[in-house]
């Protein structure tokens, strides 16, 4: 037998393995500072791994377990390897061990190998790359079996010996295989890169918070006396963002989600990625082997760490094409970040190039010269309560619910929302008030468009305001609102408790405040707003409130975490990239195919796209709307006395 080469053969694997890990980590190290905490990051990684990478891996079922089998045979077997064979330790409590787990290795390349056979065009295969990643059963297996076929001898189930010379050189260029591609392999760019970045992205995520069942996902603040605002080439994410890229699997699930790819818009955040990590290791285009941005078949570019993204392998229009609606950001069992990536390369865009596209720029003069979207006049945005002689903060000061009314104020349609809003609030007997002329535009379009100086305009004054005034919470009907007040202005110095409507009206009716009657009849569907859902995680309130009024509702395919975005977020409606469809046309058929009468919606945006489908289709109203319908409880007028939520 071969046995006293293996050593070497490890020796040499692992030295190579070495030598690319540091050509890689340079790599990485072309990114912008991002301090990270280093041995804390290291020591959380198993659990990162273990728990929060294995939640998101476990929804496939069939892939979980084969990454469990697999993945955890090969670091198991090679440890045993490394002892059996590279340190000749011939103990049956370690040999045993290694036949074992190279046999639950070789079972679980056996399935990925099944996986990888269906054709490109069979879902969910299709989305899965092929090229470098269809060798990569094989490889598993010629480790798997290779170091296997070497340890009988040892295990005492074949004579020490066993095997011609030819036989035995087979068996070592089988075993160099396997090392070659699972060792060697792992730093060098292969199909096994994402192992070792993949463990080191988890240490040194760049959103820890995210682990241990946390939450995060608010923008993060942009330096804005930075010497370049943005990012402009792929050495301007930071470190830790080009590590996160490396991590990438090319599985697709981000690709399967993302509703702009759906709608043929040029944007497949499976290609963004690789395109990342395409420039960054000066690679050619054509080394990727799955599904393109739509659209986009052209001339394959090839990578470079050190020219514009949007030249050299991007074209502008990918990155307007997002909905930053984080459906691939929720689904990447890597826990990589796309809509950081998008947001970061629209912020050089717009900021340093001045090139938002379609009516963009427009709305962000409008918002630089009116605080608002539309171009309004400022002192018309509270003309929409003029006759439900709303208290204003400014006249009372303090009050327990804040009403911030968002959008909605300056669009006929969501004005019916709010007036709802108010009408229900005023039933419950809730103390509140609004800011009148007083509350600014969020800023949330703004910072999507990558326009961050106005974004942190408008959060500051509205921060100012706020502190001007007392109140216990912020209730909004706006999830954009909800998700800018309530968590991104936290950085910039505003830490407030804001609530979604559907959130307080929930409450209210469960503390008895709101009777609703539950004779409604007919199907109705509820469609979760990507940024009251994805983004902060509030699925159960909106269902709560609508089981309570007598619908049979049901739940489209596509729902909570996996809700399919209307198409409206990001500032999508106003860059206006063509695609094949629109996106607000999928999500209504996503309610036709349940046979729904009719949508309910939470969130301003979501009723604007989904009303803008042309009938016949589902009747579209807001949970305030179908609330209202339903009330049993007398309106009454406000009683400060008495009003306490
Ligand atoms: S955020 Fe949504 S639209 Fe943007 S790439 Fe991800 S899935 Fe696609
Ligand atoms: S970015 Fe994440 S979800 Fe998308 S292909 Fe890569 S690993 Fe899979």
């Amino acid at each position: 037998m071969f046995e006293p080469v293996i050593p070497y053969l490890l020796t040499l694997a692992f030295a190579l393995a070495a030598i690319g890990a540091m050509r890689r980590v340079r790599l990485w190290r072309r990114g912008q500072v991002s301090p990270v905490a280093f041995w804390q990051g290291l020591a959380a990684m198993p659990r990162r791994y273990l728990v929060d990478l294995h939640h998101v891996v476990a929804r496939d079922k069939y892939m979980s377990n084969t990454h469990v089998a697999t993945g955890g045979g090969f670091v198991l077997a090679l440890v045993l390897v490394v002892l059996v064979h590279g340190l000749g330790l011939h103990s049956a409590w370690l040999v045993w061990p290694l036949l074992g787990a190279s046999l639950l290795m070789t079972v679980g390349a056996l399935f990925v190998w099944k996986r990888r056979q269906k054709p490109a065009s069979e879902l969910p295969n299709s989305r899965l790359s092929r090229g470098p990643w269809q060798r990569l059963p094989k490889s598993l297996l010629a480790f798997s079996l290779g170091f296997f076929i070497a340890t009988l001898p040892a295990a005492g189930i074949l004579p020490e010996g066993t095997g011609s010379g030819l036989l035995a050189l087979v068996l070592l260029a089988v075993c160099a295989w396997g090392l070659g591609e699972l060792v060697f392999g792992m730093a060098w760019g292969g199909p096994m890169k994402h192992a070792f970045a993949g463990a080191l992205h988890l240490a040194f995520h760049r959103r820890p918070a995210r682990f241990g069942g946390g939450r995060d996902t608010g923008l993060k603040a942009l330096d804005l006396n930075a010497d370049k605002l943005g990012v402009e080439k792929v050495t301007d994410f930071k470190w830790n963002q080009l590590l996160g890229f490396d991590a990438c699997v090319q599985c697709g699930r981000c690709e399967s989600k993302c509703p702009a790819f759906a709608a043929g818009q040029p944007l497949n955040p499976k290609k963004l990625i690789q395109d990342m990590v395409t420039s960054l290791a000066a690679q050619e285009e054509v080394a990727y082997r799955g599904s393109p941005h739509p659209g986009q078949e052209g001339a394959a570019r090839t990578g470079c760490p050190d020219k514009p993204l949007v030249e050299s392998m991007l074209d502008s229009q990918t990155l307007w094409s997002c909905t930053t609606c984080r459906a691939c950001v929720e689904e990447c069992p890597m826990m990589i970040e796309h809509v950081d990536a998008v947001v970061d390369m629209r912020r050089f865009l717009t900021l340093e190039r001045g090139q938002t596209p379609g009516k963009g720029q427009e709305v962000l003069e409008n918002l630089i010269a009116t605080d608002n979207p539309g171009g309004l006049a400022p002192a018309s945005r509270s003309h929409w309560a003029a006759d439900l002689n709303m208290p204003l903060m400014k006249d009372i000061g303090e009050v327990d619910v804040l009403l911030w009314v968002g959008d909605g104020a300056f669009d006929m349609r969501n004005q019916r929302t709010l007036r709802a809003l108010v009408q229900l609030m005023r039933a419950a007997g809730v103390d509140f008030a609004f800011l009148g002329n007083e509350e600014l535009d969020s800023g949330d379009l703004a910072r999507r468009l990558g326009d961050e100086a106005t974004f942190q305009r408008l959060a500051k004054a509205n921060i100012r305001t706020l502190g001007k005034y007392r109140f216990n919470r912020i209730v909004t009907a706006d999830p954009h609102s909800l998700q800018s007040l309530g968590t991104e202005y936290a950085e910039l110095g505003g830490e407030l408790n804001v609530v979604h409507h559907s959130e307080l009206l929930a409450e209210l009716h469960q503390q008895g405040k709101l009777a609703f009657s539950n004779g409604q009849s007919g199907k109705l569907t509820y469609h979760d707003p990507c940024y009251l859902g994805r983004y902060n995680g509030v699925y159960d309130a909106p269902r709560y409130l609508l089981d309570q009024l007598g619908f049979e509702r049901t739940e489209m395919e596509r729902s909570g975490f996996r809700s399919r975005c209307c198409g409206g977020g990001g500032g999508a409606p106003v860059t206006d990239i063509p695609g094949e469809r629109r996106i607000a046309d999928m999500r209504m058929d996503d309610a036709r195919s349940v046979d729904a009468e009719l949508m309910a919606v939470a969130c301003p945006q979501c009723t604007l796209m989904m009303e803008g489908v042309v009938e016949p289709r589902p009747e579209v109203k807001d949970i305030a709307e179908l609330l209202l319908d339903a009330l049993v409880q007398p309106a009454e007028q406000p009683n400060k006395e008495e009003a306490h939520v």
